[in-house]
């Protein structure tokens, strides 16, 4: 059985480092913002290369975080990807905003810049890009928009964790990066987590008093804020993943690029725009025989999945505000993309398999 994901052979991999670093942890009983948390807050904004890192309970939690440090009220606009997980949407919604999708691009699947541009309305106030996949979305043509503009740039960095664009770590560019812990994600607690990084004390400030029930000071609040903080279990965990990031991304990277030399004559396979490092969250193909693929797959127990079957402006809760929305390259990546397993840990063997099957099913 070939999966999408390889947990436990990743855990064995680490398992003293990581026992280790739990056990400490439970020894030390600071389980609510303990040395932990605040440590790998510290070794994060240090990796990424920002001043300012605010651990959170998801990554759904550092999107919602971020759209109320922004500012955005009910009412206000915010442009982002309908190719996306849902969670980028409803962060939106959790302020009361509106999500305005534009479409993407065919070869990169990430928004399209000048489709960002075109969408401005007097109630526009933010603009929320994701790194779909682990590839940087175009952040010069999307910073400069917003600054042109004046709106609030947030970045949807779940799946591109360690991803670099122009020089700079995915997160941050804009004002606010958003990251998700989920296991799956290519840096991974072993539960729910997320985290903000940004550039100013005021703003960290800010997430930091939302994140623990809008206070500062224990038993004084200043805003309604939420029970949104990070395990320091979990932080512990982070802080040893977190030292092998950069092994894990050029693993998956070299996952990839095996896949891509075994099946380009087959399907379209990802592309890398050349102007950031890619480190494929997930690997994403295109086929019009999708369903046959996939079929082969399981008969040899090699998992796929499909991300996404259905853009955001196609969901139910979405039906009746995108009636008359029409995006028709979301709409047809959502009709031919497929993705292979991808971890870190996945061998050459295992690559050259799934290669083989894919292949097969194609003939
Ligand atoms: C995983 C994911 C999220 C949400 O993160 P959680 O930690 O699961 O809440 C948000 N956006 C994208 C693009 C994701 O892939």
């Amino acid at each position: 059985m070939i999966p999408m994901v390889d947990l436990k052979t990743q855990y064995h991999a680490l398992k003293q480092e990581i026992d280790r670093a739990v056990l400490d942890a439970l020894e030390s009983t600071q389980f609510i913002l303990g040395p932990n948390v605040t440590n790998l807050e510290a070794e994060a904004a240090a990796y990424l290369g920002t001043p300012h890192a605010v651990t959170c309970a998801s990554g759904t939690d550092a999107l919602h975080l971020a759209v109320l440090a922004a500012g955005i009220q009910p009412g206000d606009e915010v442009i982002t990807t309908p190719f996306t997980f849902i969670a980028t949407a409803e962060a939106i919604r959790y302020a009361g905003a509106v999500p305005v999708f534009v479409d993407v691009d065919p070869a990169t699947f990430n928004i399209v810049p000048e489709l960002i541009e075109r969408a401005i309305t007097p109630r526009t106030k933010a603009v929320i890009p994701v790194h779909l996949f682990g590839q940087p979305a175009d952040m010069t043509a999307i910073s400069d928009i917003c600054s042109r503009h004046n709106l609030v740039l947030i970045e949807d960095c779940a799946q591109s964790f360690g991803a670099a664009v122009g020089g700079r770590m995915t997160g941050t560019i804009g004002r606010f990066g958003c990251f998700s812990f989920f296991p799956s994600k290519n840096l991974g607690g072993y539960g729910d987590g997320g985290m903000i990084v940004c550039g100013t004390a005021e703003d960290a400030d800010q997430l930091k008093m939302l994140r623990n029930h809008g206070s500062r000071v224990r038993y004084h609040h200043d805003v309604i804020g939420f029970n949104s903080r990070l395990d320091d279990l979990q932080a512990a965990i982070l802080r040893v993943k977190l030292r092998h990031i950069d092994r894990f991304n050029q693993e998956r990277r070299r996952v990839a690029h095996r896949y891509s030399e075994g099946l380009k004559d087959r399907v379209t396979v990802p592309f890398e725009d050349g102007k950031g490092v890619h480190v494929y969250h997930q690997y994403t193909l295109l086929s019009d025989r999708r369903d046959a693929v996939m079929a082969a797959l399981s008969g040899q127990q090699i998992a796929s999945a499909i991300y996404y079957p259905i853009p955001l402006h196609r969901q139910n809760v979405f039906a009746g505000e995108c009636r008359d929305l029409s995006l028709p390259v979301a709409e047809s990546l959502a009709s031919r993309c497929m993705s292979l397993p991808i971890y870190p840990e996945m061998t050459d063997e295992q690559v050259d398999r799934v290669v083989a099957a894919v292949r097969e099913a194609l003939a």
